[in-house]
């Protein structure tokens, strides 16, 4: 038997066991009191548990008293982008326009957008040349907005993200110490070095379903775990827990019933929404979050909006060059308050939506934001007749060829898919770029599956607002 198995027999053997105990409440209270700090001191990440008693007691301040610390920090970030950062220096100067000037809000339409491509041209210059390499880790975009980009994160920055991730994921039901399960665009393999063994050993794992290849039995099968897992909660692609939900229905199954499933990374149509509740048997916890910002809003117990997490984040609605009144639809615009290694200043992530107002019955006085239009990325039909969510294209295809620029994939026919790709004409299509898509065309969709091309020089969000990512016609009703 190999360490790795061996390793696996224990791991499953102590999950069983902490199942047995009170159920899971003795094993996860000494997870998230004991092992997960202790995790967090040895990895230099402790001031994540600082970060989230603050953003568990910050969350119920009032919705001006919130305003007013967001404020405090973007004026600051604007400083110090000014004094720290080539690109800001240069951008703000060429604007005509100083930190200073910044008395309110309408005052920062003067400072330019941030483009995704500036990020990916202007790498070296948007960071900061004083900053301590080793306390910042490169970090880049899955590409599922079509556009791939590759920034830095400074370790405190890191710290208050995941502080956040937890607090908003504990609206769903979740908390630290529990097991998740993770419906995602991408392969999980097994921790292979002693480190990694030892540390999935004693933390409750994560129950992977990979969306690159969606079958009847695979589904089956997924469901058969979750039950014998029984995360509280599920993190999923929209669309594809719609197609599982639908795969179950459709077969008269009994689905896993979880407390809450967290939707993210597309925009959750609400028939998908209702397919979902209806089989899961849970609510279905709609959330914005982006590489570059992590979580972006939330929705919290009473589905009424996404709270925006604005202790990190400043966030803007743009419409026309102004900023949107509440109920107007326009552009999302993101400052990040925290990243002084690179911070990403009037970051147009390309989705829209619209400011609510009022506070929440839940009490909780962050912003909240609505009619949230963005990735569109719809399920593929690969050669053997399986189904295969366009995210994974997204990740393993557009992240790693920025020379592509933006890319959508079209399918009309059995067989058959065409990249439509925004580098003007196929001389910029390099051999190289051609031979990483019929390669990974082959990997997701099978070696069988005939490729066109179609080359323009952008291409835009539909009339909606939302990208398209992917879309076949031959899926038979999946999107
Ligand atoms: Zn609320």
């Amino acid at each position: 038997m190999t360490s790795l198995n061996f390793s696996c027999v224990l791991r499953n053997f102590c999950h069983a066991l902490s199942l047995s105990i009170a159920s899971m409440s003795f094993y996860q209270q000494f997870v998230k009191h004991f092992l997960h700090p202790l995790d967090l001191y040895r990895s230099r990440g402790y001031a994540q548990i600082g970060y989230l008693r603050e953003f568990e007691k910050s969350q119920f301040y009032a919705q001006e008293q919130l305003k007013e610390i967001a404020w405090d920090r973007l004026v600051r970030i604007l400083e110090h982008a000014y004094q720290k950062i080539p690109y800001y220096r240069s951008s703000m100067d060429q604007a005509g326009v100083h930190p200073g000037d910044i008395k309110s809000e309408s005052d920062l339409l003067a400072i330019p957008l941030l483009e995704k491509t500036a990020v990916q041209k202007n790498l070296d210059s948007l960071v900061n040349p004083d900053f301590p390499k080793h306390l910042m880790s490169i970090n880049q975009t899955g590409g599922s907005t079509g556009t791939p980009v590759k920034f830095y994160v400074d370790k405190d920055c890191y710290c208050s993200r995941s502080a956040a991730t937890v607090r908003h994921d504990r609206w769903a039901g979740y908390d630290i110490g529990f097991p998740k399960g993770v419906v995602w665009a991408r392969e999980f393999p097994a921790p292979t070095s002693l480190k990694s063994q030892v540390r999935s050993f004693f933390f409750p794992r994560s129950l992977f379903y990979n969306t690159g290849t969606i079958s009847d039995d695979s589904v089956f099968r997924y469901n058969e775990q979750l039950k014998r897992f029984r995360p509280p909660v599920i993190v999923a692609y929209a669309s594809a827990m719609g197609l599982l939900a639908s795969v179950l229905k459709k077969h008269g199954v009994k689905a896993y019933q979880p407390k809450g499933i967290i939707t993210s990374s597309e925009t959750l149509e609400p028939e998908n929404r209702l397919l979902i509740e209806e089989v899961f048997g849970c609510k279905v916890f709609n959330r914005l979050g982006c590489s570059e910002f992590s979580v972006i809003a939330s929705e919290c117990e009473r589905h009424d909006g996404l709270h925006i997490m604005q202790e990190g984040l400043y966030i803007e609605i743009v419409k026309q060059g102004k900023h949107a009144a509440p109920g107007e639809l326009g552009e999302l615009v993101i400052t990040d308050l925290r990243n002084v290694a690179m911070p990403l200043i009037r970051y147009r992530i390309k989705d829209t939506a619209t400011w609510m107002t009022g506070t929440c019955s839940c009490g909780r006085g962050l912003a909240r934001i609505t009619n949230i239009a963005g990735r569109v990325a719809g399920f593929l039909v690969a050669a053997d007749g399986s189904l295969c969510s366009g995210i994974v294209f997204a990740t393993t295809v557009i992240a790693h060829r920025p020379s592509l620029k933006q890319v959508q994939i079209l399918q009309t026919e059995r067989g058959r898919i065409t990249f439509k790709i925004a580098c003007g004409s196929e001389e910029n299509l390099t051999e190289e770029d051609r031979n990483y898509l019929r390669e990974h065309t082959s990997l997701n969709l099978g070696k069988e599956m005939a490729i066109d091309y179609e080359f323009v020089d952008h291409i835009p969000h539909e009339p909606s607002g939302k990208y398209l990512l992917s879309k076949s016609t031959i899926t038979g009703g999946f999107i």
